[in-house]
């Protein structure tokens, strides 16, 4: 056997690899590995969740950000952005529409946008779950406290999404401004977890000044941290930030980490994101493919879904959720795989 098919048969019999050896996988991706990983994947995945595909609905409350990360197109500083936040009642009526379409996940996702105070989400969060009791509510509303992140959980909260972003120190300084940090980053992210919510971290592929060593890292903190769920999508710019001139991140390298991701944690839930879809008209088929089983058809009213343009080009921004729905279902069919109706909780092997 080469070095890379020992590394491949290593990380597929004990979810383990050491940094270096993450690299070498990485620096010596050819199509053929990246076959082997996703066959490899696809078992592991399908031992668990046979052909299910789980549906989450982001619904967009706001594009009204206090930050300012270089990579961002909803970025305090981009002036050309057309702000926008959602109304109690519009976001509960998202939620319905959702839950007539099948969704049984709903998440909340913003900008860190001091109008959703606690006292406001918190309202949200309990209506959404008196209306719909069998479903999960998950939130996507960046760094708060600790406290904070307890009131939130109390009132109804299942889960939370909050991508490291990169797990390297340093690249975290390079996308980010100074007044935010790393550390800050990984308290939250713990202090999610001991609070007993199912957490969510995630990256994104080829962002500015990334090479292998960083995103070898960031597979060594998801052996450690074992998060529930990781959205991974490629870096993709933004006409009105720093970073408009930076290359995009491609669908195929998304895709070889996906099945890594998938071989280190088997059980993980692991969404074929909306970036992965922007960056190739079939990319969530092939993330899906590689081993992903999730995905995020948007819940937000079309009338701001172009407005929440976190990178260039966003698709799905045309359309009526329940077109978007069905479209999908299309493409996950023809491919052999089937949307369930489902909260879509991690199911252990
Ligand atoms: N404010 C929330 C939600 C952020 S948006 C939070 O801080 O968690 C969700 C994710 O979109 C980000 O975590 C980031 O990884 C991704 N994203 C932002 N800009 C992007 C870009 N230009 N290309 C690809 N993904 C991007």
């Amino acid at each position: 056997m080469s070095d890379t098919d020992l590394l491949i048969d290593k990380l597929f019999h004990t979810g383990h690899l050491e940094e270096d050896e993450y690299r070498c996988l990485i620096d010596g991706r050819t199509d053929e590995l990246a076959g082997k990983l996703a066959a490899l994947a696809v078992q592991k995945r399908e031992g668990i969740y046979g052909k299910d595909v789980f549906i989450r609905g982001p619904i967009e409350i706001s594009n009204i950000c206090r930050n300012d990360c270089y990579y961002c197109g909803i970025r305090r500083s981009n002036t050309e952005c057309d702000r926008y936040r959602l109304t109690q009642e519009e976001i509960l009526a998202c939620a319905d529409t959702g839950y007539e379409l099948g969704f049984r996940t709903f998440v909340l996702q913003g900008g860190e946008d001091p109008f959703f105070s606690d006292d406001v989400l918190c309202s949200i969060i309990s209506e959404i779950k008196s209306r719909h009791g069998d479903c999960a509510v998950t939130l996507s509303m960046g760094e708060r406290s600790k406290e904070s992140y307890q009131r939130l959980y109390d009132a109804g909260a299942d889960r939370y999404l909050l991508r490291h972003e990169t797990a390297d120190r340093t690249h975290y300084g390079r996308l980010h401004p100074e007044e935010m940090s790393f550390d800050n980053r990984m308290r939250c992210l713990q202090d999610l977890r001991d609070i007993g919510y199912m957490v969510g971290c995630g990256f994104m592929v080829s962002s500015p000044y990334q090479t292998s060593a960083e995103l070898a890292k960031d597979l060594r903190f998801i052996e450690e941290f074992r998060p529930d769920m990781c959205g991974i999508g490629p870096f993709i710019p933004h006409k009105n930030t720093p970073f408009r001139d930076e290359e995009q991140g491609s669908a195929e390298l998304t895709c070889y980490l996906l099945s890594i991701i998938r071989l280190i944690y088997p059980s993980i839930l692991l969404p074929a994101t909306t970036a992965l879809g922007t960056s190739d008209v079939v990319g969530r088929e092939k993330g899906i493919l590689a081993g992903a089983n999730v995905i995020m058809p948007n819940l937000s009213p079309v009338r701001v879904r172009k407005k929440y343009e976190l990178y260039d080009g966003k698709i799905c921004t045309g359309e009526e959720t329940a077109e978007c729905i069905r479209c999908l279902e299309g493409r996950i069919n023809k491919i052999g795989y089937r949307i369930v109706v489902d909260r879509g909780d991690i199911r252990k092997e």
